[in-house]
């Protein structure tokens, strides 16, 4: 079992949504130390003060789809004697368009940091966590890796092979028992406002501190996979049973997935990341 209490760990993106509420909450649970990285200066500034009273908290300001950027603060680390002990690779964004509105460069950065940037990262910090026959990668993928819904086709992909990656890492880790353990992470849509404007039939966006708390009590369990809601645990099923068209029938007539990014604007300005920060549930 992955003990929090007393360990460091490396969330990327932790200055905002789901990363800023689990550094909170690692901090609560008695982290020794808590690094975050996160590309926006201003997520960092406004992280400062909810997080800094709680332990300690170093700020870095990375933007993790530079893999030399990567390397160079991972080398930092090691240099000042920093083992992580739990990597949460959460940086994400969404581009939240049809796949014909997208520009080259918004596909590149999107591969780049949703799914490119989580493989470097996990190879270079992977071999002192072996070393040290311990340590937990979490992997935030997204149920988008187990649905294809119009304007996410980009997202979608970027998750599925975070998923078929993590697993597969996952297995290595497991076969050459090396004591590291991975979590590969598949959340609904989460209010946090990155999905803004997203339209939900049936099920409820999840709340992020709830999400939030999940994912710790998934790290100190040592799941292999955390589906949110739990209904997304069938949706293999429902692909592997049912003809594509009546899976689509499901999934769009009934849930309404196509439509439900048919109004999604993105982060807006009016919501802040760090306005809301909860204690742990
Ligand atoms: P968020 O937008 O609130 O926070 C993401 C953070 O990542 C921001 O602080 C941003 O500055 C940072 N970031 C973006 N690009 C970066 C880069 N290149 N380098 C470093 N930091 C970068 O997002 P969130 O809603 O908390 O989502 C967190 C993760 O959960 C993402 O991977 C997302 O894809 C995934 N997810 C989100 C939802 C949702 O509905 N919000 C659903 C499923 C999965």
């Amino acid at each position: 079992m992955t003990q929090i209490s007393g360990g460091t760990a490396l969330i990327t993106g932790g200055a905002s949504g789901i990363g800023l509420l689990m550094g909170r909450m690692l901090l609560e649970r008695g982290a020794a130390q808590l690094i975050v990285w996160d590309a926006s200066t201003a997520n960092i500034e406004a992280a400062r003060a909810p997080l800094d009273p709680l332990g300690a908290v170093v700020f870095d300001q990375v933007d993790v789809s530079d893999t030399g950027a990567v390397l160079a603060a991972v080398s930092q680390l090691e240099a000042g004697g920093t083992p992580v002990d739990l990597l949460i690779n959460n940086a994400g964004i969404v581009v939240g368009k049809p796949f014909l509105g997208h520009e080259h460069a918004d596909i590149d950065r999107a591969l780049a940091i949703n799914t490119g940037a989580l493989m470097h990262l996990t190879r270079a910090l992977l071999p002192g966590m072996v070393a040290r026959g311990q340590g937990h990668v979490v992997n935030i993928a997204s149920a988008a890796a187990l649905v294809s819904n119009p304007n996410m086709s980009v997202y979608a992909a970027s998750k599925w092979a975070v998923t078929g990656w993590s697993d597969s890492l996952r297995q290595e880790m497991e076969r050459a028992g090396t004591g590291v353990r991975v979590t590969t992470v598949l959340p609904y849509y989460i209010d946090t406002g990155m999905f803004e404007g997203v339209r939900s039939r049936l099920i409820p966006l999840l709340q992020p501190q709830d999400v939030a708390h999940r994912i710790l009590r998934a790290v100190e369990r040592d799941a292999v996979f955390l589906h949110m809601p739990a209904i997304v645990r069938l949706l293999p099923l429902l692909r592997g049973l049912l003809p594509t068209r009546a899976l689509d029938f499901v999934l769009n007539r009934i849930f309404g997935v196509a439509s439900s990014m048919d109004d999604f604007r993105g982060r807006t300005a009016d919501r802040n990341p760090n306005a809301t920060a909860p204690k742990d549930p």
